[in-house]
């Protein structure tokens, strides 16, 4: 499957984190500009109560010069001139900070108001002025003074009360608009935590999935290295599995082929053409069906029957390499996945002469087997019939084979069973069929042979038997006997009659001690000697 192109998760993230981080900014910028605006609409509210102040402060100062004034004209005393001087300079300093603060509007309006009431008040004023010879030439700080006294006090409490409305007025405003864009400031904050956190979730989000991807991938890669691990380790046992063993995928391409099937196939599976196809396999192979000049048809070949879904078994089948003829015994079985559909096709191949030997082979001991040597007796007993020469039959079992595999192990058992059969079938002659009965028991055919010339050729075998030593691991040594009944075969009889006569002796044999042949229920001879 190709690889799906993947967006970088890192950038993705990122963007969304500075987007976040850009609005928790300028959420944090917009709260300080309305911090500042509310600060200076204090500040301002705070220097507006501070003209205020001025205001009321010029008041009382005028107030208390007027009153000074009243008392000098009327008692020439002149300690009531005393606080003049500071005064003056007290409502000259309120003055100006007034007319710094209201701009010169209403600090004008003010002077205009004192001077009508001066105008209004001149003899009164001149007196005061001529009294009171401590004040300069000041032109305004007269007028100022002089509005302060009688009447005229009214005039500027009116612009006095002027002023505190028109500054009260514009710190309502002030305030109105600080507010509003208090409002609008904490608005715009939450709006933009909002957006930060929503942003900030989606990147989270966005995130954690990227991460749980890459740990699912991980797992993945994890899973699939398991697997091959797994695979490698199925096929390192299939090669030492001795059939050939190959399996195509459901595209027809060779997915897997152990030695064996190689060694059979000439190897050429490895090696197939660029653009051959399934048709092109039974020349690839060299497949023929089998005693005729014919390539094997394609669709009757088990393994591409395997892809159509069908397990099959067929034993026509030859390969040919060079001169060699090869017939097979070939299965095919479809693999099917979890949806059933075939994913794969697996073939098998044997062959047939290997398979024919093993069923006619002892694996242990390589001799024949049971039903090899009832095929041999099958066949020699009629011949020996009608030659009219006699058939015997030996039964041989190994003495207290038990204790062997008790003492040295049970391969060790196998090693001396192995060395047995090979000792016993040198020392008969070639014409002898030797096999295994089963177990520790082999049985003997001796064509041409009377009971008393088998009892002695039993003998001889027993001899050669026991002067075989074995050495153990630990490299202590021992040797090894074995009982046997033999019997001749009466004309027509049976291989059951015949072993069962041969059993009974053996027994017989066993009963008498071991180390020995009987060739009759009564007649013991003495223990063959060791060599
Ligand atoms: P006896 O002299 O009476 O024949 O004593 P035995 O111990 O030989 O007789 P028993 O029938 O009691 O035991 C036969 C033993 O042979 C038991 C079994 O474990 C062993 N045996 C049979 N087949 C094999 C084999 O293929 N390999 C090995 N190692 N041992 C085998
Ligand atoms: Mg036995
Ligand atoms: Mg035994």
């Amino acid at each position: 499957m190709p690889a799906r192109p993947r967006r970088p998760v890192s950038r993705v993230v990122l963007v969304a984190l500075v987007v976040a981080l850009a609005l928790v900014g300028a959420a944090g910028a917009v709260g300080v500009l309305a911090l500042e605006s509310v600060v200076d609409s204090t500040d301002a509210r705070r220097a507006e109560g501070r003209v205020l102040e001025r205001a009321r402060e010029i008041e009382l100062l005028v107030a208390r010069r007027a009153a000074d004034a009243r008392a000098y004209m009327l008692t020439a005393d002149e300690r009531y001139l005393a606080g003049s001087a500071a005064d003056r300079a007290a409502i000259l300093g309120a003055l100006e900070v007034l007319d710094q603060r209201l701009g010169r509007g209403p600090g004008l309006a003010l002077l205009a108001a004192l001077r009508r009431a001066e105008a209004e008040h001149h003899h009164e004023v001149d007196r005061i002025l001529r009294a009171q010879q401590v004040w300069p030439a000041d032109k305004d700080m007269l007028e100022a003074f002089a509005r302060s006294i009688g009447p005229r006090g009214e005039a500027l409490g009116q612009h006095l009360a002027a002023v505190v409305a028109h500054v009260t007025a514009r710190r309502e405003r002030a305030s109105a608009a600080a507010a509003a864009t208090a409002r609008w400031a904490s608005l715009a904050v939450m709006g933009a935590l909002v957006l930060a956190v929503v942003l900030g979730a989606l990147a989270a989000r966005w995130l954690g999935r990227a991460v749980l991807r890459a740990l699912a991938r991980e797992g993945e890669l994890r899973h699939r290295a398991t697997r091959l691990e797994d695979e490698a380790r199925l096929f390192r046992l299939l090669e030492g599995v001795p059939v050939g063993i190959a399996v195509l995928r459901a595209n027809g391409t060779l997915y897997y082929a152990n030695r064996h099937a190689l060694e059979i196939v000439g190897r050429t599976v490895d090696g197939v053409a660029p653009g051959a196809t399934l048709a092109d396999l039974p020349e690839l192979c060299q497949a023929y069906v089998a005693g005729t000049a014919d390539l094997y048809p394609a669709e009757r070949m088990p393994i591409i029957r395997a892809l159509g879904g069908e397990a099959c078994t067929v034993s026509d089948m030859e390969l040919r390499r060079g001169g060699e003829h090869l017939p097979l015994l070939v299965t095919g079985v479809p693999v099917r996945g979890d949806d059933g559909r075939v994913e794969h096709a697996i073939a098998s191949f044997l062959d047939i002469r290997d398979v024919r030997a093993a069923a006619l082979t002892d694996a242990l001991t390589g001799l024949a087997n049971r039903a090899s040597f009832a095929e041999s007796f099958g066949r020699i007993r009629p011949v020996c019939e009608r030659a009219g020469s006699p058939l015997a039959v030996a039964l041989v079992d190994l003495d207290r084979f038990k204790s062997v595999n008790d003492t040295h192990g049970h391969a060790m058992g196998d090693e001396v069973l192995r060395r047995v059969a090979t000792v016993v079938a040198r020392a008969l002659r070639s014409s002898d069929v030797v096999a295994r009965w089963g177990g520790e028991e082999l049985v003997v055919l001796l064509p041409d042979t009377d009971r008393e010339g088998a009892v002695t050729a039993l003998e001889k075998v027993l001899a050669a038997v026991r002067r075989e030593v074995f050495v153990t691991a630990t490299g202590a040594t021992f040797s090894v006997s074995f009982s046997a009944g033999v019997a001749e075969v009466p004309r027509g009889a049976s291989l059951e009659h015949a072993v069962t006569v041969a059993d009974e002796r053996l027994y017989a044999a066993k009963r008498a001690g071991r180390a020995r042949v009987l060739g009759a229920p009564a007649l013991a001879r003495p223990p063959a000697a060791q060599a």
